[in-house]
């Protein structure tokens, strides 16, 4: 057996099954296109999946690849196992009813021994217990002695996945040896320590189970293989472990000397070692198929590995930020495979290092609020931490569990992890709720009938060069009673109908382009066609109201788009492509399209940015936009294979699936264009079409997401048209013109001023005034003189302060103010010390005052405020004052 690279073994495989027939493919996106089963593409036959259940024709009847994958249910076992990884390379091989066990079974055999050269005695298969015919095959063809060949049961080598195709497995096994086992007498193929390896699982899907448990035999049976391409380089390069392996290993190198340690040494920071590697494998792939940080599905999923691979490098003594120079490991290890993950380098290291960033700050944060929570537990003296403590730190912080157990043990304490657990089902029941409530349905929120479904034609779009086209009426459907959509023959003036034609010019909502409305038209026959869909199949469904006529199905109409609704929507199309590139130049080659919506009245562009726009940068982004508008450049439409595109640099939707032949726009020179991109929508010819380009505004729509909402066109027009509405009533109503207007507002301002100021000397004139008044009018109860008043001020400072002016005239005396403003009453009570000296107590005087009008309120002897709720009993409160006063002088 020759020592071979992991890339020699990926590429001998797939030229082994190229020459066994089979159509080698390129590996799919880790994200699933058109799948919500799944989140993250876990063997290679996932994204196969239309094949197997035949929703699809398969390009060829025998397909081989060599298909990235990620595994979270794994994440426990790696680092501690030999053989898992969060991400690794799948190999596989697939018959879509073409070749069966017969054929696959020698050659897997072929492929092992003799292309591989393994050693066949330490080859060891396995069978389901039932499948007599693939133990035949291995006995009898292969010639394996029976006694080497496993039986095992269901749980082990039959696969199968509720309802639907299933079927039985074979298993390769290596033996590495005795060394590598359990030392149980019971350990065997199949046993889960290392000794030996599963590297292959062959599954032979020939049955299909039914919804009442019974399995019946396939008419056209499949073949799905998978390897994993690590565990394959690991038996060929003779290494323990999969994070030895060529490739890996320069990973783990570059691991062990961010750290300063040596591998191989502590059992515990090996497995450190280990998880990192992998993470920051699984992490950087995942970020190059289009995945960010989030809290939720795959974001989350990218998150957790993230922050975990953080974590692990500060339990081995890393304290700075270090995952980008592991991924540019990564990068390198797995460029010639991915050439993507070159394009999208500086990307991959903005989103790295910005989520390492903040996970540093959490940990930060997370550390304050539990050694919070420490010293509290520890002052009540209490052993354990909550579950809601923890789970807040969790659930709000970020804060790893596994940290929280680990820094509360330091301290002597224990935490509630049934308690966690509980707060954590509470969670994810009421996100499954939650979840089950958004539920949608198909089209527009409605089933098409199963008869249309089975007419899998697409519609002839002409839309491209016509805004008119005549069409025949192929399908005609109606909403009944019960809301359901029915295939009808006729429909009459006043119907709302979805009509399918063979041919159609109308563009319908896709790619984030809205739909084109317009008429059809015959004689005496009228429909106003509001919106167009596109169904799974690409046929189009035109909703349009009837005006006038009769409709049948097999009908000629003539259909015609509104032009200038189609010209609005380009305008605004055809400008998000220039914004994109002018984002790009402006911020960074890290800005990537992550959302799009272009109607007729505006535009709104999500993209990739990791913190908001300064307005500088935005005034540039308008800026750019409209001297690349005014420029009149040539707008064109090419189709190209996609491969010519990508080289080409075109801009394409990032974990998109593009066909053969994909629709590039270019503005600018084709030679040396401005922007490129992939795009099916409908587009201006010249971008000063465009007229001029406005932002409206730019917000955050998700953490690292920017959004971008603007106008182009009319709706420019319209606003530039508004403000100047605006700028004329202004002057209008200051009486000034618009150049003097800056002036005009500024010499208002200062008069304003002025005139506050002459006011307020006013006001201080008047209070004092009223001040003088009262006092002159005050009663004597002996050497006391003492005011009791209602007056009219506005709130309760001015109420204050003439109780002030009062009190400051008086040498011995009490006042008593009040004063109603909004439907409230205030008091307010001063006295002086030598009042004070004979029993007077401004707190009780307000209390008694405040109580006779429905309030309440109180304070010191010499100065006190209390408000009333009747303000028709005004005059009882004074009284009420008047009496308190009376009994404190003794009077
Ligand atoms: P295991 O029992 O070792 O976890 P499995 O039964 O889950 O393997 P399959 O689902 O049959 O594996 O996947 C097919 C092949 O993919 C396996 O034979 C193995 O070579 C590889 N593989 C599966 N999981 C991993 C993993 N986490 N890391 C690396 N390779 C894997
Ligand atoms: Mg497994």
């Amino acid at each position: 057996m020759k020592p071979l690279g992991l890339n020699e073994i990926r590429e001998k495989y797939l030229s082994f099954f190229a020459s066994k027939g089979h159509l080698r493919l390129p590996s799919f996106s880790l994200v699933p296109q058109n799948d919500p089963s799944v989140l993250l593409i876990n063997a290679g036959m996932t994204p196969l999946k239309p094949y197997f259940t035949g929703a699809q024709t398969p390009p060829s009847l025998r397909i081989t690849t060599c298909q990235k994958c990620i595994r979270t249910p794994d994440i426990e076992r790696v680092g501690h196992t030999a053989r898992h990884g969060t991400y690794f390379e799948m190999l596989g091989n697939f018959s879509f009813g073409d070749y069966f066990k017969a054929e696959i079974i020698p050659w897997a055999w072929e492929f092992c021994t003799e292309v591989l050269e393994m050693p066949a005695d330490r080859l060891y298969p396995s069978v389901y217990e039932e499948d007599d015919e693939a133990l035949a095959i291995w006995r009898d063809v292969v010639g394996i002695p029976e006694a080497k060949i496993a039986k095992l049961g269901k749980a082990d080598n039959f696969w199968e996945h509720g309802t639907g195709p299933c079927g039985p497995c074979s298993e390769i096994y290596f033996d590495r040896g005795e060394e590598y086992g359990c030392g149980s007498p019971e350990c065997k193929v199949g046993c889960d320590c290392d000794r030996f390896v599963e590297f292959w699982n062959l599954v032979f899907t020939q049955f299909n189970r039914e919804a009442d448990g019974t399995y019946t035999p396939l008419a056209k049976k499949n073949i799905d293989t998978g390897a994993g391409l690590e565990r394959f380089a690991c038996i060929m390069q003779g290494v323990d472990n999969l994070f030895l392996v060529d490739t890996v290993r320069s990973i783990l190198d570059a691991v062990c000397e961010k750290a300063g340690v040596t591998y191989g040494n502590d059992p515990k920071i090996d497995i450190a070692i280990r998880v990192i590697t992998d993470h920051a494998r699984s992490t950087t792939m995942m970020i190059s198929d289009g995945v960010l940080p989030s809290n939720e599905g795959r974001g989350y999923v990218l998150r957790r590995l993230l922050r975990r691979a953080a974590r692990f490098g500060r339990l081995i003594g890393i304290r700075h930020l270090f995952l980008t120079e592991i991924a540019a490991i990564v990068i390198e290890q797995n460029q010639d495979a991915y050439p993507a993950l070159v394009d999208k380098r500086s990307y991959i290291m903005t989103v790295i290092r910005k989520e390492e960033e903040a996970f540093l700050r959490t940990l930060e944060q997370g550390t304050e609020i539990l050694n919070g929570y420490i010293s509290e537990a520890k002052a009540q003296g209490l052993a354990t931490l909550t579950g809601e403590q923890i789970f807040r730190l969790h659930d709000t912080y970020g804060f790893p569990l596994d940290l929280t157990r680990e820094i509360a043990e330091d301290e002597g304490l224990s935490i509630d992890e049934a308690g966690f657990q509980t707060q954590m089902k509470l969670q994810k029941d009421s996100a499954r709720a939650a979840a089950k409530a958004k539920h949608g349905t198909a089209w527009g929120g409605k089933e098409l009938p199963e008869e249309l479904l089975k007419d899998t034609t697409a519609t002839d779009f002409v839309g491209y060069t016509t805004c008119d086209s005549r069409a025949d009426l192929l399908y005609l459907l109606k909403e009944d009673e019960e809301g359901a959509l029915q295939l009808i023959s006729e429909a009459f003036a006043g119907d709302t109908v979805v009509a399918i034609f063979d041919r159609s010019p109308f563009y319908a909502t896709s790619g984030g382009q809205m739909t084109d409305v317009g008429n059809a038209l015959e004689d005496g026959f009228h429909a106003r066609v509001t919106t167009v869909d596109k169904d799974a199949a690409g046929k189009y469904l035109h909703t349009m109201n009837i005006l006038s006529g009769v409709l049948h199905t097999g009908d000629s109409i003539a259909l015609h788009v509104n032009p200038s609704h189609r010209l609005s929507t380009a305008r605004n199309h055809t400008t998000t492509h220039i914004l994109q590139k002018a984002l790009r130049d402006t911020l960074g080659d890290h800005v990537e399209q992550s959302g799009s919506l272009v109607s007729e009245n505006r535009l709104r562009f999500d993209f990739t940015h990791f913190q908001p726009m300064t307005e500088e940068e935005i005034k540039t982004v308008e800026d750019t936009v409209n001297s690349i508008i005014l420029r009149d450049l040539p707008v064109s439409t090419r189709t190209m294979k996609v491969d010519e595109a990508r080289k080409l640099g075109a801009m394409a939707l990032f974990g998109e699936k593009y066909g053969e032949t994909v629709r590039v726009i270019t503005v600018g020179d084709e030679a040396a264009p401005y922007s490129l991109e992939f795009c099916g929508g409908t587009h201006l010819t010249h971008t000063s079409q465009a007229c001029q380009f406005r932002i409206l505004s730019e917000t955050g729509v998700a953490s690292g997401i920017r959004r971008i909402e603007g106008v182009t066109g009319e709706a420019a027009y319209e606003i530039v048209k508004s403000k100047d509405a605006q700028i004329e009533a202004i002057c209008a109503a200051l009486k000034t013109t618009e150049d003097q207007l800056v002036r005009k507002i500024r010499s208002m301002q200062s008069e304003i001023k002025a005139l506050e100021k002459e006011l307020s000397g006013f006001k201080e004139q008047e209070s004092a005034g009223l001040a003088a008044k009262l006092f002159a009018d005050a009663k004597n109860f002996g050497s006391v003189s003492v005011v009791v008043a209602a007056i009219n001020v506005p709130d309760a400072d001015a109420l204050r302060t003439t109780a002030d002016q009062i009190r400051d005239r008086m040498t011995d005396g009490v006042v008593l103010l009040s004063a109603a403003a909004d439907d409230k009453l205030m008091f307010v009570a001063m006295a002086t010390p030598s009042a004070i000296s004979k029993g007077i107590h401004s707190g009780n005087i307000v209390r008694e005052a405040a109580k006779a009008a429905g309030g309440g309120g109180g304070g010191r002897p010499d100065m006190a405020q209390a408000g009333g709720k009747d303000v028709s009993r005004q005059a009882d409160a004074l009284a009420a004052a008047e009496s308190v006063i009376r009994t404190q002088l003794g009077a």
